[in-house]
């Protein structure tokens, strides 16, 4: 909650905590609370990240990062349930012109009671496991801060450093607990051992699919509870979710022809095949295609202008249509035949090559692809 930060009273008065093997465990399977064992060493360096300017706000995450969700869940698999809440998207109190650590998603404050027995043996015992092993927990879990009870932990190096702390709140009930930027995005070490997945919220109905249109840009679609499709993007950090309408039955499917150029294409509830697209400044309406489909669709694209849409149809067998921009836009819909037990799998490696699976009647991957020229085999 309300705290400063003192650094400058950390380097006279600094204590190095000894490492000691207090809570060290030795590499191993995971552990029943599902986080893998506390590391021993770790490859992470120490360090600390600042919030950014305060700007009105402007830099606030929204909420806690995905790291600050293990965090907590990881203080709760360790120590039990506990309140732990701090995302508040204000200025720093000690420094107004920039954003809180609170602000920005990576601090977390855990409530433990200074004056309660177990509380206090509960952070003796993470501090303890932080500090342990030249900090490897600390830093491989990207924690870069904390103050519990009148004192300040600063990770440095490969020990972590105390001092006493003056700020206006003594945290005498509650840990302040904070992540530098990698830790924050489970990119420190520990996180990737615990196979870490990060929630990017929403409530899907049905799978996603992703598309891409260059390096550093992913677009998102999935079938939201109203049915609708919604429509989730990432460049230089995620976007909320936004509702793109429709009503299909199953999963969307999203393909790019190039920068700024997205195709989405869903199984209406009409069984006909229904699309839209962003044409890098505005969503176009849904549009039917036609047909009768029986699976999710998906999509390819070999080039700019270029669209190759498949599904199952009502016998079973594989459904192409293509969209040609220069050659008059959309071609009818061709049977590839085959019989499969649901929705097909395509791809393009290059100009003019497209390949097509699918899972047959008896449970094997079958494959066709299409050479520039013609379907093969
Ligand atoms: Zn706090």
């Amino acid at each position: 909650m309300l705290h400063q930060r003192h650094w400058k009273l950390f380097t006279s008065a600094a204590v190095a905590l000894a490492a000691t093997a207090l809570g060290a465990a030795s590499a191993g399977p995971a552990q029943a609370n599902g986080f893998p064992p506390d590391v021993t060493s770790a490859p992470d360096v120490a360090r600390y990240d600042d919030a950014p300017s305060w700007s009105g706000g402007a830099n606030c995450s929204g909420g806690f990062t995905p790291g600050a969700k293990r965090m907590q869940d990881w203080l709760r698999a360790n120590w039990g349930s506990a309140t732990i809440q701090g995302y508040s998207c204000r200025p720093n109190t000690a420094n107004p012109s920039k954003t809180s650590i609170h602000g920005v998603g990576r601090a977390s404050d855990w409530f433990r009671d200074a004056g309660n027995a177990t509380h206090r043996a509960q952070v003796a015992s993470f501090i303890a496991r932080m500090s342990a092993n030249g900090a490897a927990m600390a830093r491989a879990t990207g924690v870069q801060y904390w103050i519990w009870n009148r004192q300040q932990y600063s990770v440095q190096g490969t020990s972590v450093q105390r001092s006493g702390y003056s700020g206006p709140n003594p945290h005498t009930d509650h840990v302040h607990l904070e992540q530098n930027i990698a830790g924050s995005r489970l990119e420190t070490s520990y996180w990737r051992l615990a196979g870490g997945w990060e929630s990017l919220g929403g409530t899907l109905t049905a799978d996603a699919d992703v598309a891409s249109w260059a390096s550093g840009r992913l677009d998102v679609v999935a079938r939201g509870p109203n049915n609708s499709v919604w429509h989730k993007t990432y460049q230089n950090g995620w976007y909320g979710w936004k509702d793109l309408g429709g009503q299909i039955i199953g999963g969307p499917t999203a393909v790019s022809w190039g920068p700024g150029r997205i195709d989405v294409f869903g199984r209406g509830t009409d069984n006909a095949l229904h699309h839209k697209f962003w044409n890098g400044t505005a969503w176009s309406g849904w549009e039917s295609l036609g047909g009768t489909i029986t699976s999710d669709p998906d999509a390819a694209s070999w080039a700019s202008g270029r669209l190759d849409v498949f599904a199952r149809g009502t016998n079973n067998s594989m459904f192409h249509k293509a969209y040609q921009g220069d050659q008059g836009g959309w071609y009818g819909w061709a049977d590839l035949g085959g019989q499969f037990l649901g929705g097909p799998g395509a791809v393009s490696w290059g100009a003019g090559r497209i390949d097509l699976f699918g899972r047959g009647t008896n449970n094997a991957l079958f494959h066709k692809y299409w050479n520039g020229q013609s379907w093969l085999p």
